[in-house]
């Protein structure tokens, strides 16, 4: 084939655009985008050469080497992983296959700063290679195809790239850097070799620099670092999950994170774990500090990456996890699973059950630790001596509430999907509610705080906060001072079918059937709401006529106290909420 010319697809080239103007703060994540994708290349050759060995050809070894030419200012990355054929280059390296990407692209505005922040969030894999390069050649031979049939891929990263065969011996990928002159600070071995400890530490597969040796000069001239033609590991190569915790420091977990996560910032905790017992498998589990911005996709799948025995298996196993639970980041390696394992069996397998059980509770447990910690308030004791803090204890404040603002509307499903941990779910919602500012009362403290003979808790549900507080259906709450727990997620109205009680107290809309204060209401009251309702008989019977079609019963209330009228629906009618939801929705 000889040269053909190629337009990127319309979003490669407004993402391209972007990473090349805006992404100059962070210039090094190339290294970890191009190294994560040598490594993924060799996880896929390893997978499917469980089924055809003789796709290693001879070259058993997977590895990846990274070399860098101070003459030629380019810094190479080679790994012996799958390989693209000349189809596979063009359609990987010339279009967003992914919809969350494609999704992603789609959601910038063009404004350069907000799509700057945007862009923060999101890994912008192999193009992130434009952020340092102003020319990118990808030379490759897919595993299987002869040597005359590989491919040279190259691009400038604006509107179009080529494509040309050519005669590659060795199976796998080099992605070739021409660095602009503003780049050339990482052709240095040391800044290298600093970069992938950073980035690309946890990576299973060794990472192979050339040594080099110090060489003093001659004649006067000035030493220099020279490469010694012999090649070592500048990584562990070990999988991060498969050391033990105390090997693993706090700034590597963060890292590992990142890397698997697409996030730039720190998550709020994790927890690692090695399990046996009727399965075997070790999870590393993150809780990020902030939702991703397709939280709420209708295939957004949970983030857990399933390894077998070390080896790659998929992305976004969702079987591992439940759908409420989706923001949770990480890896579970099953000791037990086959490694031929698919979707479907995952669904079916009674190993997999026991995994995602184990791995429902921990994260539970870890959003229950950091709830206990959200607000640590040093008590001064009777000594005069403020209480020590412990300083683990300490890191933990605040996070609570940050992950409940991110994530507290998609945890609510869970009442709905995950019957048997019900309760501690419910244990960790917070709510606002008329006498609390913020987010911040959990059912048991309301429970607390109820009034003597209160026999329920009250919530009330609207589209905002606004309209919550200044409903109608609160005036007789707010007149004998009863607190009132206002839900304003789209999901609440949904979520609380499935917690009809708490604790063994029941849970009761305000907006709902006759309110009943039961033993808050005083006799007189009682007695006054009777003759009312005696009193105002044919004026209900003339109302009730006149709205015939329109309202099902009109009662005398005790419910308000300013108000002359307000809508209720009956006990098991639909509320006014959800209707103008499903009537939104188009039902
Ligand atoms: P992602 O890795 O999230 O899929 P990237 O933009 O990093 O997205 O890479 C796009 C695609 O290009 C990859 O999915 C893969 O198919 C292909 N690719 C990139 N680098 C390599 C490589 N070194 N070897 C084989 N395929 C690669
Ligand atoms: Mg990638």
């Amino acid at each position: 084939m000889s040269k053909q010319t190629h337009s990127f697809q319309a979003e490669v080239a407004q993402l391209l655009h972007l990473v090349t103007h805006s992404l100059y703060s962070n210039p090094e994540i190339f290294m970890r985008e191009l190294v994560s994708n040598a490594s993924d290349a060799c996880d896929k050759l390893r997978f499917q050469a469980l089924n055809d060995a003789s796709l290693y050809g001879d070259q058993p070894n997977l590895e990846v080497r990274i070399a860098f030419d101070e003459q030629a200012k380019t810094i190479t990355i080679t790994d012996t992983g799958i390989g693209m054929s000349q189809a596979e280059a063009i359609e990987h390296l010339g279009t967003i296959a992914k919809s969350g990407t494609k999704a992603f692209v789609e959601q910038l505005s063009g404004d350069q700063k907000q799509d700057s922040q945007l862009i923060g969030q999101f890994g912008v894999g192999f193009y992130s290679g434009f952020i340092v390069a102003d020319k990118i050649s990808v030379e490759s031979r897919r595993a299987g195809l002869p040597a005359s049939e590989a491919v040279r891929w190259t691009s400038g990263g604006t509107g179009d790239f080529e494509v040309e065969t050519i005669t590659r011996e060795a199976r796998g990928t080099s992605v070739i850097l021409h660095l602009r002159d503003d780049a050339s600070e990482f052709l240095n071995g040391w800044k290298l070799k600093q970069l992938i400890t950073k980035y690309s530490d946890h990576i299973s597969l060794p990472i192979l620099m050339e040594k080099e040796e110090w060489k003093d000069g001659e004649n006067d001239q000035p030493g220099a670092m020279v490469k010694t033609g012999e090649w070592e590991a500048v990584n562990k190569a070990s999988a991060l999950w498969t050391r033990a915790k105390k090997d693993v420091t706090e700034e590597q977990y963060q890292e590992f994170y990142k890397a698997i996560s697409n996030d730039y910032a720190d998550p709020l905790t994790w927890s690692h774990n090695r399990v046996e017992g009727n399965t075997e498998y070790t999870q590393l589990l993150y809780i990020p500090g902030k939702a991703p911005f397709d939280l709420y996709h209708r295939e957004k799948k949970a983030g857990v990456k399933l390894y077998v025995k070390r080896v790659f298996i998929m992305d976004d196993a969702e079987a591992l996890l439940p759908g409420y639970l989706r923001f949770v980041k990480g890896v579970i390696d099953s000791a037990d699973l086959p490694l031929n394992v698919s979707r479907e069996l995952l669904q079916e397998s009674r190993d997999v059950k026991l995994i995602r059980d184990g791995s429902v509770k921990r994260v539970l447990g870890m959003l229950e630790d950091l709830a206990k910690h959200d607000k640590h308030d040093a008590v001064e004791g009777a000594d005069g001596v403020t209480d020590v803090v412990d300083a683990d204890d300490k890191a933990k404040e605040g996070k609570y509430s940050q992950f409940y603002a991110e994530f507290g509307a998609v945890l609510k499903e869970g009442l709905g999907e995950d019957f048997a941990n019900k309760e501690r779910i419910a244990k960790l919602l917070r709510f606002a509610s008329t006498t609390s500012d913020g987010v911040t009362v959990s059912l048991a403290d309301y429970k607390a705080r109820m009034k003597d003979g209160q026999e329920a808790i009250y919530y009330i549900t609207a589209d905002t906060l606004a309209a919550a507080k200044n409903s109608p259906q609160l005036e007789v709450f707010k007149k004998k001072g009863i607190e009132v727990l206002l839900m304003t997620d789209r999901v609440d109205e949904w979520a609380l079918n499935y917690l009809t009680h708490f604790d063994g107290t029941p849970l009761q809309s305000v907006a709902k059937g006759a309110v009943d204060l039961g033993k808050l209401q005083d006799e007189a009251e009682k007695k006054a709401a009777e003759e009312a309702a005696e009193a105002f008989k044919p004026v209900l019977a003339q109302l009730k006529e006149a709205l015939k079609d329109k309202a099902e019963d009109v009662r005398v209330t005790t419910r308000l106290v300013d108000s002359p009228a307000c809508l209720v629906v009956t006990d098991d009618g639909m509320s006014q909420q959800l209707a103008r939801m499903l009537k939104q929705a188009g039902q």
